[in-house]
């Protein structure tokens, strides 16, 4: 594994138009039935990309009948090459307005930690004004999760990570709260994402994240980037 220069913990090959490059571990991912179909084609042609598949929230409310869909959904998740993690799953309250499109997301939010239980797998959770909930419905579950793009408070990073099985991962976006918790957290509870192409442009700008990391905790880049790298391999657990 140390032949890759860094990590990308979280990208969308699918949709970004270059930064491909043989020295990033990629870890590309899905977010509904043709993404996840789309990125798995991805990983299984190139060395050194790994897929998360899964059905995000914003995608989940589409349909109210989710739970039937997610029947099917979930049995080609399964079976889809070189699955290492279901997601990005989770709970996105900045779409979902409405009292059912809430309760859709929480119904495939829950499916899918059910799934990811029965397959042991770790999950990439997104969520947005919606913290709070979805690391009450963590709590329930005995789950290795990453955090991506966590926008929650320091604290709930801080309480999240405490429990022993959530690592928190850092897109190349600075804001005052992830300043707080790339500080406190220790080391080994960091990721570093582009999000490419939704924050960064391509999966090389998970640079920026490990730049920025290094800086905060006054640590040298390249050591940052080597630990990080580890962190990635070993939560997705890649052989
Ligand atoms: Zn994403």
């Amino acid at each position: 594994m140390t032949e890759y220069d860094f990590a990308d913990a979280h990208c969308h090959l699918d949709q970004c138009a270059g930064g491909f490059l043989p020295t990033i571990l990629h870890i590309t991912c899905g977010y509904s039935q043709k993404s996840n179909e789309r990125n798995a084609h991805i990983a299984s042609e190139n060395a050194n990309a790994y897929l998360c598949a899964g059905i995000a929230p914003q995608e989940a409310m589409k349909y109210p009948d989710v739970k039937i869909k997610l029947i099917e959904w979930e049995e080609t998740i399964a079976a889809l090459p070189k699955l290492v993690a279901i997601g990005e799953i989770g709970l996105d309250y900045h779409w979902a307005k409405t009292e059912e499109e809430r309760f859709l997301q929480h119904e495939c939010f829950i499916s899918q930690l059910v799934l990811a239980e029965k397959l042991g797998l770790p999950v990439v959770v997104h969520s947005r004004d919606a913290e709070a909930h979805v690391l009450e419905i963590l709590g329930n579950f005995n789950l290795r999760c990453m955090l991506h793009c966590f926008s929650g408070s320091a604290q709930q990073a801080q309480a999240a990570a405490a429990g022993g099985r959530a690592v928190v991962s850092i897109p190349p976006m600075r804001s005052k709260e992830r300043r707080k918790f790339i500080r406190d957290l220790p080391l080994v509870k960091l990721l570093a994402e582009s999000d490419a192409p939704y924050i960064g442009k391509s999966p090389s700008d998970a640079l920026e994240a490990i730049k920025t990391i290094a800086e905060i905790k006054g640590q040298d880049a390249e050591a940052v980037k080597k630990q990080l790298l580890l962190n990635t391999i070993s939560f997705f657990g890649i052989k």
